[in-house]
Order: structure tokens, then C-alpha cells, then sequence
């Protein structure tokens, strides 16, 4: 009998938990990874790179199989499917993964293990990728933190070297089948295409994880650690980030506490994966359904500079700075009163690093419906937040170039207008006035 393990959003062979705990199952191990159509056939962009990153990945973990003596099994269907299959093909022991906590997966894994388990396998599920899930971290009265910094302290106070020393695949390597390589299929056949655009790195350098607190909100610089696609897709281990965090930089490491934030959030909640407001009295906020202001939105045509030059960063690499996300997202909701779920699809769209959880919770932490919410009547000015940030628009010209000519568009929308209004129609959900 075989161990299968089932890789998804953590495509490393090093420290994984779930894979650590397949190696040690006693029987010859087997990876599989599986191209979901169930996912694949919903994405519109057929050059979407993040399923060329994820190819790229695999194919690493293939070569380093390969050179182990064994291999990947790399499939596309369905999964329900693909396990039957494999569940006919091989004589399957046990079947280990790591949790995933979106509403999607988790209706998945539950079919997938009800299927298993009937068939006498085993399916054994581990936490991966995230320090800390579910409940492990719970307020003195055994609720769920609803506020980041109680959270953040509670989660300081639970950490220890338990929890953030690596898995130590490598000892066991030697629990891999022995067989030969198999292949991959092409992008093409999955009906997608490259772009052949660099990715991100992921080293980790000490120098900017030092000097984060003063460099991360600056946009024209690389000040943030640009991390957040392998965090995505678990080509890095959080572990070992999160330790590197603890002893450099103590802004950094709370960055990676707002991610376990939102994953527990979006497990306790999950109506905020749902299309709900986090505080349901926000949904009562008359949003305007403008189309056309929408469009001029995504495409970085408001005539607002900074919201520009971040749809565009943001067209043009599938990354936007934290800064400006936080800028684009309250000038869509706030000046442009358009419902933050717009948003939230179109940022879905278009992140490499999109994550639900994070992405929901930075939506409706601009619209002010989430947790931490600042203040529904604090509404960023895009002008003062260009002062502060980005004073001599290095950021601005390098993706609004056009910024100082005729050429460029007038405000689509006059800022003390649009403030007033907004107050109006939130104190009008929120207050009934
Ligand atoms: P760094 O500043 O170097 O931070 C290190 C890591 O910490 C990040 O890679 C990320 O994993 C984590 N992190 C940092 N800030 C946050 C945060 N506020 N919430 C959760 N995790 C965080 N992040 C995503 O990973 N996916 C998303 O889909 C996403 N959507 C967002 C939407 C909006 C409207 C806003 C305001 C923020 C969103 N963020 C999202 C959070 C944040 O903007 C990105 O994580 C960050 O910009 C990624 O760049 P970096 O890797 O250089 O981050």
C-alpha cells in the first residue's frame, strides 16, 4: 500500500507539514497535484500568471522528485473525479494534506475524505499555512478576536518555538517511491498561455525586513518584502518567515499576524466569504452601480493620480503596493460609493497574491464594514496621502506619466463632493438619518 500526498497552496518539499507527516506514515510515499477545472474553467484571462507560476512550481517539485528516484503525479479534471481515479489506479493506504480554510475548499476536502474513507483510506489533514488556525488563538471569554491588537498580544503571548520550528521533510526523503518520472501537461493543453514575465523572489533579505518599518509605506520603493505570492502559494514556509520576523523586525512579523488574522476570521465568519458584510448594518449602504465610473476604476482613469498609478501598477504586474490597495479601495468605496464587492471581484481577478481571506478583509476594512474598521466618517484624501507617501510623485510618473500634461483626465469626481455625499449615504444606513 501507498501514502498519497495531496499538494495544493504549499508547493515546497521543505518543511511542509502535511507531506512531513505522509513521509512518516510507514508506507512508500507518492505526491499528486492536481490542476482543478473547477477552478481553472471560472478564470476568464486565459495569460492568467498564476497559473503559470503554480506550473513553474511544479515543475521545480517534479525536477526535485526526479532526482530523488521518484515523482509527481500531476493531473487536471475535477477532483472528486481525479481521487476515483487514482483511488482505482493505486492501492492507497493513506492520503495526507494541508488545510485549506476557503469555503470552497473546505466542501471539497469534506467530499474528497467522505469518498476516501469509504473506500477504506485514510484521509489525514494538517495546518500548514498559517501559524495559528481556527481557535488556537480565543479571547479569556473562549470567543474569536474580533480586533486586531488583543489578537496580535494574545498571539505573542501563544508563540513559542513549538509552533514555528520547520518540518523536517529532508530526514525522510528517503520514504518517496521509487519510480519513474511522469509527466506534466502543458500549459497549452490546460488551455492556458505564458507570459514569460518575471515573478517575484523569495529570498528573504535581512536588510529590508530590518528596515521595514520606516521603508513600507513608501511605494516608489522596494520597502515591502514582495513575499506575498509565495505566501499564496506556499512556495515559502511561513514558519520559518515568521522566525525570521521575530528576531529582525517587529512591524514585519505583526504583517504576518494580520494574514492568520483574516484566515481565522474568515473561519469563525464565514459570511464575510459569502458576499456579507463583516457589521451586517453595512449592507444597507445604498451603493451607486456606476458602470462607467467602475470601468474608469479598473482601468486607472479616475484623475486622481495615486488611484491611477495603482490600477495601473496593478493591471500591469497583478501587484499593488499595501498603500495604495488601502488608497484605490477607499476611493472606490467612499468617493465613488460603489459596493466594495466590486472591488473585492476585481482585485480577485487581478492579484498574483490574491487570497480571500486577506483580500475580504482589506475590502471591507476600507469600506468600513470590517473588523478594525476605522471610523466610517474618516475618509482618506488621495491628495494628502500623495503628500505623505509618494511627495515628489516618483511612484505616480512611473506608471501615470502622463500626470502633468494635457492628455490626462480631470476628477471624475470633486473630492469635498464626494465626501459629503458619502457621509450622507452611510449615516443615512448606519444612523438612520
Ligand atoms: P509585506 O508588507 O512584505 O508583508 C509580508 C506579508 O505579510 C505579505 O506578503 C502578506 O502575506 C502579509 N500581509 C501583509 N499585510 C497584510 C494584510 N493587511 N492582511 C493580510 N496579510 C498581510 N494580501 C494578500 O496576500 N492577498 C490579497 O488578496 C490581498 N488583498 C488586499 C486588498 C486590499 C484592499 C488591501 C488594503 C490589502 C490586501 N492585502 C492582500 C494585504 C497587503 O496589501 C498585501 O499582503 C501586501 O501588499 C503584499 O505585499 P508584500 O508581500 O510586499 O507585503
Amino acid at each position: 500500500p501507498l501514502t498519497l500526498f495531496w499538494f495544493r497552496r504549499d508547493l515546497r518539499l521543505h518543511d511542509n507539514a502535511g507531506l512531513y507527516h505522509a513521509l512518516k506514515s510507514g508506507h512508500p510515499v507518492l505526491p499528486v497535484f492536481i490542476f482543478d477545472t473547477e477552478i481553472l474553467d471560472k478564470l476568464e484571462d486565459k495569460k492568467d500568471r498564476r497559473i503559470e507560476f503554480i506550473h513553474l512550481a511544479i515543475h521545480k517539485l517534479q525536477t526535485q522528485l526526479t532526482q530523488l528516484g521518484s515523482t509527481l503525479i500531476v493531473k487536471y479534471g475535477k477532483p472528486s473525479e481525479v481521487w476515483q481515479q487514482l483511488s482505482d489506479e493505486y492501492y492507497i493506504a493513506e492520503v495526507h494534506t494541508n488545510h485549506d480554510y476557503e469555503p470552497y475548499a473546505l466542501a471539497r476536502d469534506k467530499t474528497i475524505g467522505e469518498f476516501l474513507n469509504a473506500r477504506g483510506t485514510a484521509f489525514y489533514t494538517h495546518k500548514d499555512q498559517c501559524i495559528f488556525e481556527k481557535s488556537e488563538i480565543l479571547s479569556g471569554a473562549g470567543t474569536p478576536y474580533t480586533v486586531f491588537t488583543p489578537y496580535s498580544r494574545k498571539w505573542k503571548e501563544t508563540v513559542n518555538d513549538f509552533y514555528l520550528r520547520s518540518y523536517p521533510t529532508e530526514t525522510y526523503f528517503e520514504a518517496f517511491l521509487k519510480t519513474q518520472p511522469l509527466e506534466i501537461p502543458s500549459l497549452e493543453s490546460m488551455g492556458f498561455e505564458a507570459v514569460g514575465q518575471p515573478f517575484p523572489g523569495k529570498e528573504v533579505r535581512k536588510e529590508l525586513i530590518e528596515n521595514y518599518k520606516e521603508r513600507r509605506d513608501i511605494p516608489s520603493i522596494p520597502g515591502t518584502s514582495r513575499l506575498s505570492v509565495h505566501l499564496r502559494f506556499g512556495t515559502i514556509s511561513i514558519r520559518e518567515l515568521a522566525r525570521k520576523a521575530q528576531t529582525l523586525n517587529e512591524t514585519f512579523l505583526n504583517e504576518l499576524i494580520w494574514r492568520d488574522f483574516y484566515m481565522q476570521i474568515l473561519w469563525h465568519f464565514p459570511h464575510v466569504g459569502q458576499g456579507k458584510a463583516f457589521r451586517p448594518e453595512y449592507d444597507k449602504i445604498e451603493w451607486r452601480h456606476d458602470e462607467a465610473q467602475f470601468q474608469a476604476w479598473c482601468e486607472g482613469r479616475t484623475g486622481y493620480p495615486i488611484v491611477d498609478a495603482g490600477m495601473r501598477e496593478l493591471n500591469a504586474t497583478g501587484f499593488m503596493h499595501n498603500r495604495v490597495r488601502m488608497v484605490v479601495a477607499s476611493f472606490l468605496t467612499k468617493h465613488l460609493l460603489i459596493d466594495w464587492r466590486w472591488g473585492e471581484a476585481y482585485f480577485a481577478q487581478k492579484l498574483l497574491d490574491f487570497d480571500l481571506s486577506a483580500n475580504n478583509g482589506g475590502w471591507q476594512w476600507a469600506s468600513g464594514s470590517g473588523t478594525d474598521a476605522a471610523p466610517y466618517f474618516r475618509i482618506f484624501n488621495p491628495t494628502s496621502q500623495t503628500q505623505k507617501f509618494d511627495p515628489q510623485l516618483v511612484y505616480i510618473k512611473k506608471w501615470v506619466p502622463e500626470v502633468s500634461s494635457f492628455g490626462y483626465p480631470q476628477p471624475i469626481v470633486d473630492h469635498a463632493f464626494a465626501r459629503e455625499r458619502c457621509l450622507k449615504v452611510y449615516q443615512k444606513a448606519l444612523k438612520g438619518l
